[in-house]
């Protein structure tokens, strides 16, 4: 949990806001590079898990490039410092505006998703007189074995080109002249706990590969995108997802030709753990069968448990009462306003402050203004005494 002097400062603060722990964030890139970097692997974090420009500028510091899907994102990371031959795009629908933002600045790569978008790139490269540098996304009808909102790897999702189109697809290549294939990109899903999908998109991604070279395709990068999960019940025991084993399992099952480099774009699990959301009971309510502890966040500040069903931890961090059991809610005018039904936690009354764990990816980007409500300041540890 948090030191003394840590909770001591969240009393004068604002709530709720968000918490980010440098330091946990620091050991997490230290093991990406230990296990990842190390071996050539070049991993791109993806931006649209967390944007805040002082995270970005730790993990542009520590190597990895970035993983764009707007041009909101791509021209965040070229003010982070990111070099834009660091930068991946990918998404199902760019805009015409966004895929020329991305060939103003030669990022390293557009990873396209439907024929249709290839022939578009090809003729807003060529007005700019570029050759644009692509991957194909494909789509390897992997199961991830995650919630359905986020799996994005089978044939039924809307992502990728589907393994029927590819021939069609690189028969056509050669005559859109403004486009230069460089490799494939997969992404499976997201918070993907257990690793036979990740071995499963081994074999599918070494089949592609030979398959497109065979064709006479020169591919120099092989993608193999993110989805790695977090542990979200236990944050302190697991707050560094355990990157030796998943950079392990690529490096056994993936068979990369001497040309080519294997590249990942990870979000979640670099900056999951760090973040926390920080929030305070308003109110408490006894009821006849249920108790309700009322906090100042809701899912405007962080949407994951209504809209995943996702499960943070909660810790109490101003009460050590004998435990009790409540639904932790929020203030929104929503029933899925919610973050844990039916949770054993230490006795809590107005005033008493709580964190809302594993909050740092996919939470304060997706923070809304929906009841018209105000983000308090981010508060960074290195900001604490
Ligand atoms: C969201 C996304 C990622 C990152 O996924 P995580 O589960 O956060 O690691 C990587 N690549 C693409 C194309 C994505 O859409």
């Amino acid at each position: 949990m948090f030191p003394a002097e840590v909770t001591d400062f969240f009393k004068d603060q604002k709530t709720p806001f968000y918490y980010y722990d440098l330091d946990v964030l620091n050991a997490t890139l230290k093991k990406i590079k230990k296990h990842g970097l190390s071996k050539g692997y070049h991993v791109h974090f993806a931006l649209k898990a967390n944007n805040q420009p002082k995270i970005l500028k730790v993990i542009e510091e520590a190597g990895l490039g970035a993983d764009c899907v707007s041009g909101g994102e791509i021209q965040r990371a070229i003010d982070s410092g990111f070099s834009p031959g660091d930068i991946a795009f990918a998404g199902v629908g760019k805009s015409d505006e966004e895929i020329e933002l991305g060939l103003k600045h030669d990022i390293f790569c557009f990873n396209c998703e439907s024929p249709q978008e290839l022939e578009v790139l090809n003729e807003l490269a060529g007005k700019q007189d570029k050759t644009a540098r692509i991957a194909l996304r494909l789509n390897p009808n992997v199961e991830a074995d995650t919630h359905e909102y986020i799996t994005t790897g089978l044939n039924e999702n809307k992502f990728g080109i589907n393994a029927s189109d590819l021939d069609e697809v690189l028969e056509k290549l050669p005559e859109l002249e403004h486009l230069k294939l460089i490799g494939i990109h997969f992404h499976i899903g997201s918070q993907i706990e257990n690793f036979a999908p990740f071995e499963e998109l081994c074999k599918k991604a070494n089949a592609l590969n030979d398959h497109i070279e065979d064709k006479g395709f020169e591919l120099s990068v092989i993608n193999v995108g993110g989805g790695f999960g977090i542990n979200y019940g236990h944050p302190n025991d697991n707050s560094v997802p355990d990157f030796e084993r998943f950079f392990e399992l690529f490096e056994e099952n993936i068979k990369l030709k001497d040309h080519q480099k294997l590249h990942f774009e990870l979000g979640r699990s670099v900056v999951g753990q760090c973040g926390s959301l920080i929030t305070k009971v308003l109110y408490t309510k006894y009821g006849q069968t249920k108790n309700f502890a009322i906090v100042d966040a809701g899912m405007t500040e962080l949407i994951r448990p209504a809209l995943y069903q996702a499960a943070h931890r909660i810790d109490v961090l101003t009460s050590s009462k004998p435990e009790k059991n409540y639904d932790v809610v929020g203030p929104i005018c929503e029933s899925s306003d919610t973050f844990r039904k039916d949770i054993s936690i230490p006795e809590v009354k107005r005033g008493d402050l709580v964190a809302i764990r594993s909050a740092g990816a996919y939470g304060e980007v997706m923070r809304s203004a929906y009841n018209l409500r105000e983000a308090n300041p981010t508060i960074y540890s290195d900001e604490i005494e």
